[in-house]
């Protein structure tokens, strides 16, 4: 059994949306391109005569509605995700020809994102979300300078064609399934919290107080943007013309009859805010997408005003999230690109549900219940997102993935846990099935569902 060695912060990133797919890991890429080319010879740098950038697959096909071209040209300007300001990327969009310099050293370049361009949807390479980034030389016959074929792999995670393996270091425990993690918190007695700490460490190298910070660093970035949401009106970026709402929600959320009521207004009008900022272009967080990003901390504030839950029971939380996330990844996808919408929505809303479980402290089988609660009924949810936008369906998604969240933390809280038949490994291996049955339309091409049936103007 091949273990999990991912980080938390690999799975939980800070950046801009919104997708990160589509923006966060074509960013990373330009990034990487413009450090590696840096490292070139001066005598070479010097002959540098311009920058080919190429999108094939998903991200050519809706890489314009997702902002794409922006965010490898960011990226190719010297911008990482993490730190990138929205302005640059809103000055992108309002002036698209303008050509920027390229910090080359000897070699200055200028690149604008009129530049990229948008190729085949079908091509050889093996993974749908693909750039090819070329420094070309004098010659336009001869060999480019330097070329590296990227792949977006989701939650903002990219690979390199013919990256060696990276070597993480070894985790303390050892699992690559949901029973791996039933099974070690029974002989240990440490609770999953504790089991991810620690493996943290192990594959990161970093000390229990740095763990601590980075969570609430995330837990604080996923607030900041549930709170510029709620504060935010008027029209989201893109032909669509969708009004923010997340606001009036919150208001209406206010004179409800039942108090139950206003308890579901208030967690859908935290998940449409962070999903709006997303769709701005603002920075959220990869919860385990972009697409995804506002199921969590719609979560996460609902715990802490609505549960009064401390800040130790977040970070609890959001560990046990991750821990389900990894699951995913490792077995499955987060990716809409490769197993539809299942994989994004479907997986945050299970995390979610962990993370309520965890955070008002049931034990690990009701963690892993309410979780795989939540992920089976999102089975076979395709992507579909209208033109090419991550607002339509993806901003309600994000409430309906909450509620959903919050509805399998209560069965799996109120029922019986040896009474509940499937299993997390179970519903994860069905939506590796599904995904792969799934026709490649309904995988974040905008070429089918909502995508036709919905005018994009
Ligand atoms: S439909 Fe789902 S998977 Fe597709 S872009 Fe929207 S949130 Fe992401």
């Amino acid at each position: 059994m091949a273990a999990i060695a991912l980080s938390v912060f690999d799975l939980f990133k800070i950046g801009p949306g919104p997708s990160s797919s589509h923006t966060m890991g074509p960013m990373a890429a330009g990034y990487d391109f413009l450090t590696l080319a840096r490292q070139l010879p001066a005598a070479v740098l010097s002959g540098a005569a311009g920058l080919r950038i190429e999108l094939f697959g998903s991200l050519s096909a809706t890489g314009r509605g997702h902002g794409t071209d922006r965010a490898v040209v960011a990226g190719l300007l010297g911008h990482d995700p993490r730190h990138c300001p929205p302005a640059v990327l809103d000055a992108l969009a309002e002036a698209p020809r303008l050509r920027r310099p390229v910090d080359l050293g000897p070699g200055q370049l200028a690149v604008s994102t009129a530049d990229v361009v948008f190729g085949p949807l079908v091509h050889d390479a093996p993974w749908s979300n693909t750039l090819v980034l070329r420094l070309l030389g004098p010659d336009s016959d001869a060999p480019p300078l330097l070329e590296r074929e990227y792949h977006s792999v989701g939650g903002g995670f990219i690979q390199y064609k013919g990256q060696p393996a990276v070597r993480p270091g070894t985790p303390v425990h050892a699992y690559g399934h949901m029973a791996d993690l039933r099974r070690i918190v029974a002989e240990t007695g440490i609770g999953v919290p504790r089991l991810m700490l620690e493996n943290e460490m192990a594959v990161t190298g970093a000390d229990a107080a740095a763990v601590m910070a980075g969570l609430d660093a995330v837990l604080a970035a996923m607030d900041a943007a549930v709170a510029a949401g709620l504060a935010a009106e008027g029209v989201l970026p893109g032909p669509l013309g969708l009004k923010r709402k997340a606001k009036q929600l919150f208001e209406g959320g206010r004179s409800k009859r039942l108090p139950h009521d206003s308890a579901l207004s208030r967690l859908c009008a935290f998940a449409f805010a962070a999903a709006e900022e997303n769709a701005a272009g603002h920075v959220v967080v990869t919860a385990p997408t972009c697409g995804s990003a506002g199921i969590i901390p719609a979560t996460a504030r609902f715990l802490r005003t609505r549960l009064a839950c401390p800040e130790q029971a977040l970070r609890d939380g959001l560990l046990a999230a991750a821990a389900v996330g990894f699951l995913a990844k490792h077995n499955a996808t987060i990716a809409g690109a490769e197993g539809g919408c299942q994989a994004e929505i479907g997986v945050a809303s299970a995390m979610a549900a962990a993370m309520l479980a965890q955070a008002t402290g049931c034990p690990v089988q009701i963690v892993e219940n309410a979780a795989e609660t939540a992920l089976e009924h999102h089975l076979g949810l395709t992507c579909d997102p209208v033109g090419g936008y991550v607002q339509i369906p993806c901003i309600e998604r994000n409430a309906m993935g909450a509620v959903k969240a919050y509805a399998a933390y209560l069965i799996a809280s109120d029922e019986t846990p040896d009474h509940h038949k499937v299993g997390l490994d179970q519903v994860i291996e069905a939506m590796v099935s599904t995904g792969r049955d799934m026709n490649c339309k309904y995988k974040e091409t905008g070429q089918g569902g909502l995508a036709v049936s919905v005018p994009a103007c």
